[in-house]
């Protein structure tokens, strides 16, 4: 597979597979947010690397666990609490406002497509979203500050009015995935004919499926990423460098 690394040689060599492409699926990991000041889950000295995460199993039987979880989940996010999109978050959000996509499947958690202007409807979300909570026995949806508000206050991790447990609406380790995103991510790559992988690493699976599945439906597959991925020798072409220098024209048309 061609790698290129030369930055304008990468913009040249996009520019071409997205003209020549009717349907383009973008696929992003948390690369894509680095530049929006939410560190990735890889690269060194990372706060996700520094804390070992709370599996879904833990938080379910232990309430120091939930205790532990909520207290990270709000350090967290009240360090990203000014994050706006990056420049790939609006080149994406271009690609779907000018008819070039139809939707964006992302690990993402963080809600920044939809900041950049992606109807959620249009948001294929296989790792959840941390912008908000949910009861793990009836479904219902909670807003993080008055579950913040009341755990200041008292220590307690959130309960439901059903009684069941309320967590971000995250898919953690050892967390089923959603199985109706899944399913839609999976349709839109088999729709696509290029799928652009942008900041993921390509490591974490079931979501890493959907680039290949796309790949084995016919489609072409284009990683832009600043290191090596799991998945470079399947691809087509791997544009290697800055996501922000890469996709900048894309942003801009
Ligand atoms: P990852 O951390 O495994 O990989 C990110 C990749 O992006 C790395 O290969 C890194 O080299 C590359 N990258 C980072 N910044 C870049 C930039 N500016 N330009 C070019 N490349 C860049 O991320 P992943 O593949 O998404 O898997 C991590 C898991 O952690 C996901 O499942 C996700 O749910 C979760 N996570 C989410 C967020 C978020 O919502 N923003 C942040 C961290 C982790």
């Amino acid at each position: 597979m061609p790698i290129l690394t030369e930055t304008d040689a990468c913009r040249e060599a996009l520019r071409e597979q997205i003209e020549r492409a009717r349907r383009v699926l973008p696929f992003t990991g948390a690369g894509v947010s680095t530049e929006s000041g939410i560190p990735d889950f890889r690269s060194p000295g990372s706060a996700w690397t520094r804390n070992k995460p709370i599996p879904f199993q833990a938080f379910v039987q232990s309430r120091e666990a939930r205790i532990e979880a909520w207290r990270r989940k709000f350090v967290m996010d009240e360090s990203f609490k000014g994050a706006a999109p990056s420049v790939g978050h609006r080149a994406i959000a271009r690609l779907i406002e000018t008819g070039r996509a139809q939707e964006v499947v992302t690990q993402n958690i963080d809600g920044l497509h939809q900041a950049a202007g992606v109807a959620a409807e249009r948001v294929i979300e296989l790792h959840g979203n941390g912008t908000f909570a949910t009861c793990l026995s009836c479904g219902r949806r909670y807003e993080l500050e008055p579950i913040r508000l009341a755990f200041v206050a008292t220590g307690e991790p959130p309960a439901c009015a059903c009684g069941g447990l309320v967590k971000s609406a995250t898919i953690s380790f050892g967390q089923a995935m959603p199985a109706a995103e899944m399913r839609r991510a999976l349709d839109a790559a088999a729709r696509a004919d290029l799928v652009l992988c942008i900041g993921s690493s390509l490591v974490v699976y079931p979501a890493a499926g959907v680039p290949l599945h796309g790949q084995r439906n016919g489609a072409r597959l284009v990683i832009v990423n600043r290191e090596p991925t799991e998945l470079d020798a399947e691809a087509d072409l791997v544009l290697r460098g800055e996501i922000g220098a890469l996709l900048r024209d894309l942003a801009a048309t």
